[in-house]
């Protein structure tokens, strides 16, 4: 599988400490709902910080299943994850969502690729520019946007012919 996160906090803040930190603010967040982060709720988070991809909640299922994990379980932690805001949905090729852990990642869009299925993560800050611009004239204040792509990935693009041929 390809790896599709892109951007993380800088290198020297450590990608050990990243998962600790994680764990950490999901940790509080069950405790505000009086809830544990139980060896389920951290094994599903574990998934998330070692596949660097954007997953479904049935990727995560089929991930865990060997380990005892139930549909139920899973949809319950990604809800809470979304609640929380740890855990942030890009609507795949497919239409179901998929799930990334945003902690401390920049804000960044994303190119959806409707073949293999693939999703890039790209900043486009001259993008971002002038959409404030643009709402600020409009007096519009923005709480939150996606721009979500849909088309072929690289690798999935028709080659033009070769030279020659
Ligand atoms: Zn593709
Ligand atoms: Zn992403």
């Amino acid at each position: 599988m390809k790896k599709e996160l892109s951007y993380f906090p800088k290198r020297d803040a450590g990608r050990r400490n990243y998962a600790e930190r994680v764990r950490q603010v999901f940790q509080d967040y069950l405790a505000l709902k009086d809830l544990r982060l139980t060896k389920q709720r951290e094994k599903i988070l574990d998934v998330f910080l070692s596949a660097e991809r954007h997953l479904s909640q049935d990727d995560v299922y089929r991930l865990l299943k060997k380990d005892g994990l139930g549909r139920v379980t899973v949809y319950r932690t990604l809800k809470l994850l979304e609640e929380s805001r740890l855990a942030e949905g890009v609507t795949s090729s497919s239409g179901e969502t998929r799930f990334e852990i945003q902690l401390e990642r920049p804000h960044h869009d994303h190119l959806i690729c409707v073949q293999c299925g693939y999703i890039k993560e790209i900043r486009w800050p001259e993008i971002e520019k002038i959409q404030k611009q643009v709402c600020r004239k409009l007096g519009f204040s923005i709480l939150y946007h996606r721009h979500e792509l849909f088309g072929r990935c690289k690798d999935c693009s028709p080659k033009p012919p070769a030279a020659g041929s």
